[in-house]
């Protein structure tokens, strides 16, 4: 599934060829995703608009039109985005296909249909519409720092795991990066967000920053075709230090204890009980 920096990526890598055009026609080849996918609209809302510029937000895409419409995506587990010729075989799996006025198609592929793709029209540039509305502050944005986390996890007793995997509290802190982060920060994936200190959040945010801005890089190594890296998190994986190694020796406390494996939330979850309190 396509993780907070698999879905940046993309969106870096698109932003480039599709601002400036303007959308010829819209072919829905699907009648749901995983939400039902509404053509007449979606056509209606498209069709002659110049494309203004593509943002993410959470894991999802923002398309944004002139006369202030926005198209909001999400590629579920399997969806793909992609640029070619208009002139190239329809895939079975193409789900959606944009024209565009260079001659070119954007085209939607989704094999397990968990995507989604949603129409909408009058909104505030950068206002966050549908299912973006209720999503908490992005990491990467100013506004995410020690103080407001300490202020989120103040006085709950779930553990701060869960609690940063929470999309209302942050976005984007999938399952694999939220081992990863806390390993980093030496905090106990099963601490009650209510007793971190002050100063245990701000190492903690400043890890989450600094966990996906790296997955990022790495994500934008891996980009082929403008698909999303096959896989959760590209390149990355290369670079984890304590998911996925249960009984290995920790590699911060140099083999004077092994990784430990529990489940929290119904995810898998890797910490070292010597490193992390
Ligand atoms: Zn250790």
């Amino acid at each position: 599934m396509p993780e907070l920096p698999e879905v940046e990526t993309v969106c870096r890598a698109l932003a480039p060829h599709l601002t400036g055009l303007t959308i010829t026609d819209v072919v829905t080849r699907v009648s749901s995703l995983r939400l039902p996918v509404d053509s007449e609209r979606l056509t209606a809302v498209c069709v002659n608009r110049s494309i203004s510029g593509i943002r993410r937000r959470g894991k999802y895409l923002a398309l944004e039109l002139a006369g202030d419409a926005t198209v909001v995506l999400h590629l579920g587990m399997t969806g793909m985005l992609r640029i070619c010729p208009a002139t190239d075989a329809v895939l079975p799996h193409d789900r959606v296909l944009w024209g565009l006025s260079d001659g070119r198609s954007w085209r939607l592929a989704d094999t397990r249909k968990f995507s989604c793709v949603l129409p909408f029209e009058r909104c505030d540039p950068g206002q966050d519409i549908g299912p973006l509305a209720n999503l908490g502050i992005e990491p990467l944005d100013h506004g995410f720092d020690g103080a407001y986390l300490h202020a989120e996890c103040r006085g709950r007793m779930r553990p701060v795991k869960n609690l940063i995997m929470d999309q209302t509290v942050v976005v984007g802190v999938g399952n694999i990066y939220a081992s990863e982060v806390l390993f980093r920060a030496g905090i106990h994936p099963r601490r009650a967000g209510g007793r971190l200190s002050r100063r245990r959040c701000e190492a903690l945010a400043a890890e989450i920053r600094s966990v996906l801005t790296e997955a990022i890089d790495w994500g934008g190594t891996t980009i082929i075709n403008f698909r999303a890296p096959d896989g959760s998190e590209g390149l990355f994986r290369q670079q984890l230090r304590v998911y996925g190694r249960e009984n290995e020796p920790c590699l911060r406390c140099a083999g004077h204890a092994r990784i430990r494996r529990i489940v929290l939330g119904g995810r898998s979850t890797y910490y070292c009980p010597r490193c992390q309190r």
